[in-house]
């Protein structure tokens, strides 16, 4: 740097910065006041020496969202499928043209050939009892929570019981709790068996004028082994009660690679009244409560005053029903992604870092299926092995990389990563080594650094 001239001094101006007519056309997409931000905040920098006065353009432009919304789009290389911190399943291509499409004005609620009003979200309705002709009749929420609420409230409010097994008190994450939510709704729960064993005469025993409902829930995020029994949704419906089956997962029919995942078309086929799934796990949609069941009991639940405070909007509408129709889901190509195949792209990325000059190593890894379901079951995946220092400037670059630590090192999984961002990935890694200081431990750590 030209040690003469005070660098500070050399800060290109806002307004000379915000003619740029790349940044100003950024205006229209991310908002004035967000490009003023970026913009002010690249100046910042320079006025610091953390970057030279004439890359405050190119920083500033580097830095600008792609939407004004703050949610950014993250490269997935942890191996988890449905990461629920970050917004579990991808929409399909599909939905997401359904979701832009559905995104102006729209017919949710219009029958354009009579011009009258129509049933809202008829489409995803149909798509979803065409997925599970088992169904009497289905209905869609904002998420399985809503709809485990909304079945409480309807069928068992006002101190009507729900008999429910003690082996199935959940909490589904972030201290939520199933047992805590359906009490909320003015419910009593009525726990039979122990936490391992519960047996039919359990609940037999327990069944009587003030019962509402038995519920089986799908202990979805952890496995009881060894000594245990739990009752068979064909054994609950002999009880002359409904049975209502919280399946969580989302999977509409028995999947080979899943045997262990319940599935909503098995559960009626048993004898279950009503079945309740979240759209964002193995159904790969968007987030929404699945109910499906006997007819009669879904009008009820459809009609029910909370019913409106639970509702979907036309985007999630769009997206189930794309999903539903359309083709393959993010989610279960990821599902289904070999290891072969992953493999030779992970070696791939090394060869073409090593060209590069960035060693890493390829190394074999197990996937799982995240979003709180199939705990038991893992795939056989492979990463790319970086120093952990890696971890930090990759998950705060632009796109974000988040990849997961694993005894000092950073793997990254390309099982969660679409194929056609694999050349993202790669710069994404490159740039970490422009960003001064921070990978020591790659061979490239003696490049001179932009410090001052
Ligand atoms: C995930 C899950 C829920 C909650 O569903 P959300 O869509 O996350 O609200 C409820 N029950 C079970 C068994 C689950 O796995």
């Amino acid at each position: 740097m030209n040690g003469a001239v005070d660098p500070r001094r050399r800060v290109p101006r806002t307004d000379v910065l915000l003619a740029d007519p790349r940044l100003a056309a950024a205006a229209a997409t991310v908002g004035r006041a967000r490009l003023k931000a970026v913009v002010c905040g690249a100046q910042d920098r320079a006025r610091r020496g953390e970057i030279p006065p004439d890359e405050v353009l190119a920083t500033a432009l580097a830095e600008l969202p792609d939407t004004a919304a703050g949610l950014r789009p993250v490269l997935n290389a942890t191996g988890v499928v449905l990461h629920t911190n970050l917004g579990r399943a991808p929409l399909s291509p599909a939905a997401v043209a359904a979701v832009v499409a559905a995104a102006g004005y729209t017919d949710v609620e219009l029958d354009l050939r009579t011009g009258r009003r129509a049933r809202r979200g008829r489409g995803a309705l149909a798509a979803l009892a065409a997925a599970v002709p088992a169904a009497g009749a289905v209905h869609v929420v904002n998420n399985g929570a809503a709809a485990l609420a909304l079945v409480a409230t309807a069928l068992a409010g006002r101190g009507r019981e729900i008999v429910i097994s003690r082996g199935e008190l959940v909490e589904i994450g972030d201290g939520f709790r199933l047992p805590d939510l359906l009490v909320s709704t003015g419910a009593r729960l009525r726990e039979v068996g122990t936490t391992n064993r519960t047996v039919l005469a359990d609940y037999a025993a327990a069944v009587g004028p003030r019962t509402a409902l038995v519920l089986k829930v799908h202990p979805a995020n952890f496995v009881l082994r060894g000594f245990t029994a739990a009752v068979s949704v064909e054994d609950l419906a002999t009880l002359g009660v409904p049975v209502v089956v919280d399946i969580g997962s989302g999977l509409l029919a028995p999947d080979p690679l899943l045997p262990a995942e319940p599935d909503a078309t098995s559960a009626l086929r048993a004898g279950a009244t009503l079945v309740t799934a979240s759209g964002d796990k193995l159904l790969g949609g968007p987030q929404a409560g699945l109910l499906l069941g006997d007819a009669d009991l879904v009008e009820r639940l459809r009609r029910h005053p909370l019913a409106r405070a639970l509702r979907v909007d036309k985007l999630t509408l769009a997206a189930l029903e794309a999903t539903l129709t359309g083709s393959e889901t993010p989610t279960w190509r990821a599902l289904r992604a070999t290891p072969a195949a992953l493999r030779l792209r992970t070696e791939r990325l090394r060869d073409r870092l090593a060209e590069q000059g960035v060693t890493a190593e390829v190394v074999t890894a197990v996937a799982v299926v995240g979003g709180g379901g199939a705990p038991d079951v893992t795939l056989d995946s492979w990463a790319l092995a970086l120093p952990e220092s890696y971890a930090a400037p990759l998950r705060t670059g632009n796109p974000p990389v988040v990849g997961r630590l694993d005894r000092g090192r950073l793997l990254l999984d390309l099982r969660c990563v679409p194929p056609d961002q694999d050349d993202v990935l790669r710069a994404a890694i490159l740039r970490c080594l422009d960003r001064g200081g921070r990978t020591e431990m790659s061979p490239r750590s003696s490049a001179p650094s932009r410090e001052p």
